[in-house]
């Protein structure tokens, strides 16, 4: 695995959450994050099937525009009996004219499984792909899971998108009822950083 001995990275994401998220997680190995805003970087199209494929293409279209290594990253829902779906299209699932409504996409997903007469419990994962890339085209791909089931009603307001839904496997509540602290523990994000993260110890 290459070794990021650089001091400055360009987090590829124009969401200031991810951004503050990442730039904490890196703060204590004296790397400096900066976002795609601050860079006037356009947001490209994210035109693969995959969480990986899509992760590459805003990873090497940041570094390729900047010059500096760049992070992504892609992450979603998939649920078994759907046949992964919504998968990598999990925020397209909530689009709506006016914004994003994850309360009609997570409707949408458990009439989706009603609609095929799933049995319970529906088995699902969050995943989260993480890709850093050198503008010199090299990357390192770094993936993270978390498995569980989905629940309905939805439960809980701590969170976002489809946290109400789904219950980790070992826990009795979903991750909107859980203290965002042991979410950030055991989640497909954690999971992923945890790899990543070895990146950067030399
Ligand atoms: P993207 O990686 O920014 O394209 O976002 C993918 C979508 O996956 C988000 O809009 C959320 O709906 C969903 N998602 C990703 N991670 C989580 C999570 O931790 N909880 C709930 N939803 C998530």
């Amino acid at each position: 695995m290459r070794k990021f001995t650089e001091k400055r990275l360009l987090v590829a994401t124009h969401n200031k959450g991810k951004l503050a998220e990442i730039a904490a997680l890196l703060a204590p190995f004296g790397i400096e994050c900066v976002g795609a805003a601050e860079m006037n970087l356009p947001e490209p199209a994210e035109t693969e099937t995959s969480f990986v494929g899509n992760a590459r293409i805003k990873a090497h279209a940041a570094a390729k525009a900047t010059g500096l290594p760049a992070l992504s990253d892609d992450s979603g829902i998939e649920v078994d009996c759907l046949g992964g779906a919504p998968g990598v299209y999990t925020a397209d699932w909530a689009e709506t004219p006016t914004g994003r409504d994850f309360t009609m996409a997570m409707t949408k997903t458990w009439e989706a499984c009603d609609k095929i007469a799933a049995p319970e419990p529906r088995s699902a994962r969050f995943r989260s792909t993480l890709v850093l890339a050198w503008p010199d085209g090299h990357d390192e791909v770094f993936e993270g899971k978390v498995e569980g089931h989905l629940v309905w009603p939805m439960r809980g307001a701590l969170g976002h998108g489809y946290d109400p839904m789904f219950q980790p496997e070992g826990y009795d509540i979903t991750f909107a009822e859980m203290d965002p602290a042991k979410k950030n523990e055991i989640s497909h994000r954690a999971d992923a950083f945890r790899k990543l993260v070895t990146c950067f110890e030399v």
